[in-house]
């Protein structure tokens, strides 16, 4: 299966001259949507995960699907304001703009072995940002996993180096 012949591009969006590729096409068609999360678990599943760290909010629609078929736990990383319990907070550039995240101080219960998902890969700066966050909370980042890389942006730049990265497609 072809994943780019579920993934829409739109033009000019959020901006004028940025070409978005939009993951809901896929998100509709149950096999594509099977496919993407089986396709993850394989390339992942032998980094021995204890936590699939989904990032807002693309992030948590694969990765909640991952962590049950990896047998993890799975802990979101959120926009500002969102969690409810006590936060690291790590703020970062990114494609259109600056932004932050957070994640719960508390968010390992026991330490662990940390994959770290979002849906697309582009400059790199929101998933540096969650791995920080995974890092200061207690937790390894092992892996990275993304549905989409957009490789001009060269964003593997900006991962840390050990960890690796994963992505299902690139343009
Ligand atoms: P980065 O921080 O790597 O520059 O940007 C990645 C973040 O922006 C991800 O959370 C991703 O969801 C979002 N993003 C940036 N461009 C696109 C795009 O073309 N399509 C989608 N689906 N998300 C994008």
């Amino acid at each position: 299966m072809d994943l780019k012949d579920y993934i829409r591009t739109v033009p000019d969006f959020p901006e004028p001259g940025i070409l978005f590729r939009d993951i809901t096409t896929l998100l509709h068609q149950p096999q594509a949507l099977r496919y993407t999360i089986d396709s993850l678990a394989e390339q992942t599943g032998s980094l021995g995960a204890d936590y699939v760290v989904g990032i807002e909010s693309r992030g948590f629609m694969f990765g909640t699907p991952l962590a049950l078929k990896l047998g993890c736990g799975f802990v979101p990383v959120r926009k500002p304001g969102k969690l409810p319990a006590a936060v690291f907070k790590e703020e970062y550039t990114l494609e259109y703009g600056k932004n932050a995240l957070e994640i719960h101080q508390d968010a390992f219960v026991v330490p662990g072995r940390v994959l770290v998902v979002d849906d697309l890969l582009a400059t790199g700066g929101t998933a540096a940002a969650a791995a920080q966050l995974v890092e200061r909370a207690g937790g390894t980042v092992v892996g990275f996993g993304f549905i989409i890389e957009l490789t001009f942006l060269n964003g593997r730049a900006k991962l840390p180096e050990g960890p690796s990265a994963v992505a299902l497609v690139s343009y």
